[in-house]
């Protein structure tokens, strides 16, 4: 079993993106940028740079390539 993350944040899976931007766009928070490295298929990839995410999940709905975001939400604190 995964251990719960410890902040909200997302992971790409290179091989998987086609650089098309669409959740970079739909981020209200700046977390992702188009790279310089290019994977397998010729594509400048997304990446996760900035460190802000609230694990929305708008750029997973947004992807239209399937499994290519993965979105981590921090559990809530009890209070
Ligand atoms: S989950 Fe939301 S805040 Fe986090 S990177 Fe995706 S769109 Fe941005
Ligand atoms: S929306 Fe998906 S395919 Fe497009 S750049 Fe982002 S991760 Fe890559």
């Amino acid at each position: 079993m995964k251990e719960p993350a410890a902040k909200n944040y997302i992971e790409i899976n290179p091989q998987r993106c086609k650089g098309c931007a669409a959740c970079i766009v739909a981020c209200p928070h700046d977390c992702l940028e188009i790279g310089s490295e290019i994977n397998t298929m010729g594509y400048q990839f997304a990446r996760f740079a900035v460190q802000k995410c609230i694990a929305c999940g708008l750029c997973f709905y947004t992807c239209p390539e399937f499994g290519a975001i993965t979105v981590y939400r921090k559990p809530r604190q009890k209070s």
